[in-house]
């Protein structure tokens, strides 16, 4: 059979996240700092990917260029068969990154509100209310980023990230400043919003286990410079529940990210020597 690239299916060529030896190199004064060295990545359509990896590999650098904040030195990006420039002006990106800085003289709901205000169309008010409320800040709607914790000031990134119900979404670190208890609340409404409607998902962050209970798949990096290790299939059942936390299966999957990340001496069993 003769196939040519825009014959393959839809699952390996148009839709999904598509990254495609991506090399990105900084310059430092005279330096060059090598972030990503040919980091490659594909998942489907309305799949769940979470990326973990050491401090510096280039996390964060891999969302700024899907989101088309940087550009790469070399390599294509394509979502659903889209360029960063091309998901940006059809309002298709959900983003929130940990520095993702909110309007400091607008209130809770009028920060919230504000990816409407830049796509030119009426508000939602009825879903931001429910946003409000999914991310735990009713009674909050009227106070400015100033009056919140940091931990409400993430919240109310991820409430704006997902208030056009984008179909792309890139979460970096997002849960990074919450205490436990807030952080499982948020990764199961998180889990229930995105099953409603399935973005395809690209979530950097340092759980082990937020990475499994919530993905398809998880891709690890190396240290810098990064390039993607291995991606693990979650092949977990869904809808996920906190209990299938415990299981054997789910341990193992652990254990192999742990490995994956540590290498097979862990500090744990490096001290038991
Ligand atoms: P991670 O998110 O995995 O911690 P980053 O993607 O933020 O890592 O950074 C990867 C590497 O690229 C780091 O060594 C970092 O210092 C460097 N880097 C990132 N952004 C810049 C920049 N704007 N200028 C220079 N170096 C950068
Ligand atoms: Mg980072």
């Amino acid at each position: 059979m003769s196939t040519i690239d825009t014959d393959l299916p839809a699952t390996t060529s148009g839709t999904g996240l598509h990254i495609s030896g991506l090399h990105k190199t900084f310059s430092v004064g005279r330096k060059e700092v090598v972030a990503l060295d040919n980091a490659n990545l594909h998942t489907d359509k309305g799949s769940f990917l979470s990326l973990l990896g050491p401090s510096g590999c280039g996390k964060s650098t891999i969302l700024r260029i899907l989101a088309g904040l940087e550009n790469p030195t070399s390599g294509t990006t394509r979502v659903d068969g889209k360029s960063p420039a091309e998901l940006r002006s059809g309002h298709e990106l959900g983003i929130a990154f940990q520095d993702s800085a909110l309007l400091p003289w607008r209130s809770v709901r009028s920060n919230i509100k504000l990816p409407f205000e830049v796509a030119r169309m009426p508000v939602d008010e009825d879903y931001v209310t429910e946003l409000i409320q999914l991310v735990g800040l009713t009674g909050f709607e009227k106070a400015k980023p100033a009056q919140l914790s940091g931990g409400m000031r993430q919240r109310v990134s991820i409430a704006r990230s997902l208030v056009l119900k984008p179909s792309v979404l890139l979460l970096d670190e997002p849960f990074g400043a919450l205490d436990d208890m807030t952080r499982q609340r948020l990764n199961i409404e998180l889990l229930r919003i995105w099953t409603e409607k399935p973005a395809t998902t690209l979530m950097v962050t340092h759980g082990i286990s937020e990475a499994i209970f919530l993905s398809d798949q998880v891709a690890v990096m190396s240290p810098r410079p990064g390039r993607v290790k291995e991606v693990i299939e979650i092949d977990l059942p869904r809808p996920r529940l906190p209990e299938m936390m415990r299981t054997p299966e789910f341990h193992a999957l652990h254990d192999r990210a742990s490995e994956l990340l540590f290498g097979a001496d862990t500090p744990a069993s490096a001290g038991a020597h």
